[in-house]
C-alpha cells in the first residue's frame, strides 16, 4: 500500500500542530515543530487567511495523518460513521481509535502509530488469542491484545513499554505489563479521545 515516505515532520509543520508521528522524538527538544513552528518551504512563514474549505481540508488531512490512513480508506470510515447512530464526527474518531494499530500504540507497545502498524503487519500480536496481522482490524469492548510469545523479548516493544510508564494510556484500556497483555475495557467516547481534532469540519467537507 502507498505510504508517505518523505519527512513526516514537514506534515506537522504544514498543519501547524504536533501529529506525534516520530515516537520519542516528538516528546523531546528535537521536535521540529517546537523549533520551527511555521510551514516548510520558501513561503512557509507567510500564511494567508485560510478559507473555510482550506480549514475543512486541512482538518481532514491532519486526522488522516495522525492515524496513518490513506484517503480512500478514510472516506470509507466516514461513510461507515455516517451510517451509524449518533454524531457522525464522533463516530468517525471512535472508528479510527478502534483500529488495532492505534490500540497497540495506545497500550504503549510502540512509540508511534507507524511503528505499531509495522509490528501488527509482521504478526507480533494476538487478539483474543488468535494472530491478527491486519492493522485496520477494529477491536471491540472486551477484546484482549497480547504480544505473541515469540515476540516478547523484542527490544523495540520492551523499550516502548518503558516509556508508557511515564506517558500513561487511556482509561478505556487496561494493561498487564508483566504479561504484555492489554484489554479494551470499553469503546472510547469522543470526550475520551484526547486529540485536537475539530471533526465537524471533516463532516462539513464530506457532506458537500
Ligand atoms: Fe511532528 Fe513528532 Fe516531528 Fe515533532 S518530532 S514535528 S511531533 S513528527
Amino acid at each position: 500500500m502507498a505510504r508517505y515516505i518523505k519527512s513526516v515532520c514537514k506534515l506537522c509543520r504544514r498543519e501547524g500542530v504536533k501529529l506525534f508521528l516520530k515516537g520519542e522524538r516528538c516528546l523531546n527538544e528535537k521536535c521540529a515543530i517546537d523549533r520551527h513552528n511555521y510551514a516548510p518551504g520558501e513561503h512557509g512563514q507567510r500564511r494567508s487567511k485560510p478559507t473555510d474549505y482550506w480549514l475543512q481540508l486541512s482538518e481532514k488531512q491532519k486526522t488522516r495523518r495522525i492515524y496513518g490512513v490513506l484517503e480512500r480508506q478514510f472516506r470509507g470510515y466516514y461513510h461507515k460513521a455516517a451510517r451509524q447512530r449518533g454524531i457522525t464526527g464522533a463516530n468517525l474518531l471512535v472508528l479510527l481509535e478502534r483500529r488495532l494499530d492505534n490500540i497497540v500504540y495506545r497500550l504503549g507497545f510502540a512509540t508511534s502509530r507507524a511503528e505499531a502498524r509495522q509490528l501488527v503487519n509482521h504478526g507480533h500480536f494476538l487478539v483474543n488469542g488468535g494472530r491478527v496481522d491486519i492493522s485496520s482490524y477494529l477491536v471491540k469492548a472486551g477484546d484482549t491484545i497480547q504480544v505473541r510469545d515469540k515476540s516478547k523479548e523484542m527490544p523495540g516493544i520492551l523499550s516502548a513499554l518503558q516509556n508508557t510508564k511515564t506517558r500513561g494510556f487511556p482509561e478505556w484500556l487496561t494493561l498487564e505489563i508483566d504479561k504484555l497483555k492489554g484489554v479494551v475495557t470499553s469503546i472510547p467516547t469522543r470526550e475520551e479521545i484526547d486529540l485536537p481534532i475539530q471533526e465537524q469540519l471533516i463532516v462539513e467537507l464530506y457532506s458537500k
